[in-house]
């Protein structure tokens, strides 16, 4: 804190370290993962105007990020389904977007992110699909709570099961939701 004793060249009055991540900072593959989700939160988000479950979203994702063990890139792509539900551009993950016609649980589907969700084959879906049980964790993560209570599920956190190639496969998936919805062209990094 530099204290303001008159001087003209006071720019920084007071900074505080709220909360010190250090399992986080210490893995090269939880850093990324945050980092990336900052990005989605920065081309998502709009400027000066409060998001509270977003911010929610981000960090409790950071905090999950902080504790040793479990596959950082899953912890992300359940918080960015999660992230873009919280700013209204959840995906429709449990019918056809075009003919409203619901999936059957545990059935594979392929999802069309610029489209909004789920297309079925009679309309045309094609492209990237996805396992039931993994678009039953998304569609979870897309309505969890902002912020659980302690001990209660907070539908961000991925289950056991789930492993590298899910998460990638629903980081494909986010993509192609970010692209459609912020702009963010993914493969620059920008
Ligand atoms: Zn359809």
């Amino acid at each position: 804190v530099l204290e303001d004793r008159g001087g003209e060249l006071l720019s920084y009055k007071e900074s505080r370290v709220v909360k010190v991540r250090s399992v986080l900072v210490g893995s090269l593959e939880a850093m990324d993962a945050g980092g990336l989700a900052l990005r989605w939160a920065r081309h998502l988000l709009p400027v000066r105007h409060a998001e509270p479950a977003a911010w929610a979203a981000l960090t409790g994702l950071l905090d999950a990020l902080d504790v040793p063990g479990g596959s950082p890139r899953a912890r992300l792509a359940l918080a960015g389904f999660r992230l873009l539900s919280s700013v209204g551009y959840a995906l429709e993950l449990e019918r056809c977007v075009q003919c409203g016609r619901p999936c059957p649980e545990g059935a594979p589907a392929f999802v069309d992110a610029a489209r909004g969700g789920l297309v079925c084959r009679r309309c045309g879906g094609h492209g990237k699909r996805v396992d039931g049980r993994l678009r039953a964790i998304a569609a979870r993560a897309e309505r969890a709570p902002g912020e659980a209570r302690e001990g209660e599920d907070d539908g961000v956190t991925p289950p056991e099961w789930m492993g590298e190639s899910d998460a990638g496969e629903l980081l494909g998936i986010l993509a192609d939701a970010m692209a459609a919805h912020a702009g963010m062209d993914v493969s620059s990094g920008r």
